[in-house]
């Protein structure tokens, strides 16, 4: 679709980032948003107009009468294609740069064997999600794959990328290969991988129930228990990729090996998949998550004693989060529909009952808005944030 700018420098990535939602804004305003100085942005704005990449818009007048000139892109960039893989659930979706999600389509359970998951079903959802949005791959600006995991953001390659532990580099691998290099190959454009759990925080934090929030601490339910900390809009990954991960707190001095290396982590007892796990037992049947939404619509006393029990043990562990974090809100993903209120439920009163209640009533819990969308939003606010839309 649109060139590449060919423009570099940070003050023009700057200011392409804070364009690339379709707005046109006057300099001031661009001066304000990114935090640089007028004449800098100015400087940038000249640059990008030379380059071809951004054209003045209408003078309007202002204040006293004074000309305000906007300045937009030539043209949007073009939609992402977003895929998230996880062991527990996949999914593809087609998004625009504005943040509408053109197509979204769930791609169920991965199997995972020795050499990484099995991608042929979500490359064959995203061959769909492009068909069904009508967008060739040609037409896309960029790619983002959400894979469980350290962070793997801005590793250009294999050797810069974090070097997990066995267990868990299955997870961020396609049948042997980097899930961005056979994204990239198929696509044929570029492919910025980002943990999972970490894009749907963003898309609720940036566009959903946080939405303008300086400290949001997100926790992601569909996929097992992750979570993402947006801190002014932006990611906090930390040194090794895997900062506010609370699936992965200790719970069990005896507690099984976890993918992430260590014991008895709190994901594997306290999850989704774990609940419906331990349902499918209780009453010797499976268990899927719309038994579950189900179960709470029909106020089944197990199911919903259930949920408010596993929201209870995540709260425990989100007082302590409190504490550390002083966050404005705590969202809890909305993809389990009812169930997620319930969860939310009891995550409200585990706070409530363990933080200090000053910093309680201060953190407000939230019930996400987007479900399974926030991934694909959180890949729009990624491009936005990290600027990506500037390095087409
Ligand atoms: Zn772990």
């Amino acid at each position: 679709m649109s060139a590449p700018s060919g423009v570099s420098g940070s003050a023009p990535r700057a200011v392409l980032g804070r364009l690339a939602d379709g707005r046109g804004r006057t300099a001031g305003e661009l001066a304000a948003e990114t935090g640089l100085a007028r004449s800098t942005v100015v400087h940038a704005l000249n640059r990008l107009v030379a380059a071809g990449t951004v054209e003045p818009g209408a003078a309007g007048l202002r204040g006293r009468g004074r000309p305000a000139r906007t300045w937009a892109l030539t043209a949007r960039p073009g939609p992402l294609a977003v895929v998230v893989a996880a062991a527990h659930g996949s999914l593809a979706a087609v998004v625009t740069s504005e943040g509408d999600v053109l197509a979204l389509r769930d791609a169920g359970p991965m199997v995972v064997e020795v050499d990484g998951l099995r991608p042929e079903p979500v490359l064959a959802a995203l061959d769909e999600v492009l068909a069904q949005a009508g967008v060739a791959p040609a037409d896309l600006s960029m790619a983002v794959v959400g894979v469980p995991g350290q962070s793997a953001f801005g590793a250009t390659s294999a050797a810069a990328a974090p070097s997990p532990s066995g267990h868990l580099r299955r997870f961020g691998t396609w049948a042997g290969r980097p899930p961005a290099q056979v994204l990239g190959e198929r696509l044929g454009c570029a492919v910025h991988t980002e943990n999972d759990a970490n894009l749907a925080a963003l898309g609720e934090a940036v566009f959903g129930a946080a939405r303008g929030m300086p400290t949001v601490l997100h926790v992601s339910l569909a996929f097992g228990t992750g979570s993402g900390l947006v801190l002014d809009g932006r990611l906090h990954r930390g040194r090794s990729g895997l900062a506010g991960e609370i699936g992965h707190l200790h719970a069990d001095d005896d507690g099984r090996l976890c993918h992430c290396g260590a014991h008895g982590c709190f994901w594997q007892t306290q999850s989704v998949p774990a609940l419906l796990e331990a349902l499918a037992e209780a009453h010797g049947r499976p268990f899927t998550q719309p038994d579950v939404a189900r179960g709470v619509d029909d106020d089944d006393p197990d199911v919903v004693r259930a949920l408010l029990g596993f929201g209870h043990a995540l709260g425990r562990r989100l007082a302590d989060a409190i504490v550390f974090l002083d966050p404005h809100a705590v969202v809890v993903d909305g993809s389990l529909g009812p169930a997620s209120r319930v969860v939310a439920d009891g995550v409200r009163e585990a706070i409530r009952r363990y933080a200090p209640p000053t910093m309680a009533r201060g953190a407000t819990v939230l019930v996400g808005a987007f479900g399974e969308q926030a991934y694909a939003l959180g890949a729009v606010a990624l491009a936005r944030s990290e600027h990506l839309f500037a390095r087409r």
